[in-house]
């Protein structure tokens, strides 16, 4: 039975989009059986996967208003060696019209019960808010992924999502738990960087994970050549980086 992961963080830019893709191209270089789920309207993860969000129909907007499976709906990332559930601009029409839905915040849960058994890994892109279609991730996730600039107010970020976390855990998803934090984009030259990263580690302990993800131009050149940083350049710094965190991520689990 597969594990079912949100990556999460309610800012923008700070490498949600491309940990997801590139953690499903890790695992998937493992020989684990992964599918991507993109919540996120802008659909980079859809692209960056080599699939054109343009020409997405059905999309994971019908699979939210049950007009379509997932079976249906998913597609093979051409060089990344997993599955794909796209996204596009429609569904940021989803927002409004699930709210007057019933089981609004569960759709993603139900209609991934029926896939469950063809992953090992469900990996989902949330969009960068605490939005209903963010809700939809966390329900449906046994854990959430947190990528984290280390920045002067990345501390704060973060409390609201922790907030949230509890939130959904007390009142709709109880498996629910923050798996690991990940730094990324870091560079080590910069001394407020490496002071934030101990900060991190003093007051989240082992949630932190022992992987950095570096910052490495070749992981944002990537999503221009639709491709997986670990498959567009494997000897880059940042895909090694990536490999390595889905090695962690593999064991952690057990
Ligand atoms: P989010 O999904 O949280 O909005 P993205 O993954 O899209 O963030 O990343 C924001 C921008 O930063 C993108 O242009 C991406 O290519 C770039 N980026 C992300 N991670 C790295 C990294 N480790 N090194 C260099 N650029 C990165
Ligand atoms: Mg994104």
């Amino acid at each position: 039975m597969s594990r079912i992961f949100c990556i999460a963080n309610q800012k923008g830019g700070v490498g949600k989009t491309t940990t997801t893709v590139n953690l499903a191209a890790g695992l998937a270089l493992t020989g684990k059986r992964v599918l991507l789920v993109d919540l996120d309207p802008q659909g980079n993860a859809t692209m960056g996967s080599g699939i054109d969000k343009r020409a997405l129909d059905p999309s994971v907007y019908d699979v939210l208003l049950e007009s379509a499976s997932i079976a249906d709906t998913r597609r093979p990332s051409p060089q990344g060696g997993y599955q794909v559930l796209g996204a596009n601009r429609e569904l940021a029409g989803a927002e409004v019209e699930l709210v007057d839905l019933p089981h609004r915040e569960r759709r993603l849960k139900a209609a991934l019960e029926a896939v469950r058994a063809d992953y090992d890994f469900v990996l989902i892109d949330c969009p960068p808010s605490l939005s209903l279609l963010t809700l939809n991730g966390l329900c449906a996730a046994h854990g959430v992924i947190v990528p984290m600039q280390c920045e002067y107010f990345a501390l704060e970020g973060l409390s609201d999502l922790v907030n949230t976390i509890k939130q959904v855990h007390a009142n709709l998803n109880p498996e629910l738990k923050i798996i690991g934090l990940l730094r990324v984009m870091f560079d080590p030259r910069i001394t407020l960087q490496q002071q934030v990263s101990e900060q991190l580690k003093a007051h989240f302990g082992d949630k932190v994970f022992n992987t950095v993800i570096p910052r490495n131009v070749r992981l944002a050149e990537a999503p221009s050549y639709g491709q997986p940083g670990v498959n567009f350049d494997p000897a880059s710094k940042g895909a090694q980086a990536f490999v390595e965190f889905a090695r962690e991520m593999s064991q952690r689990l057990g």
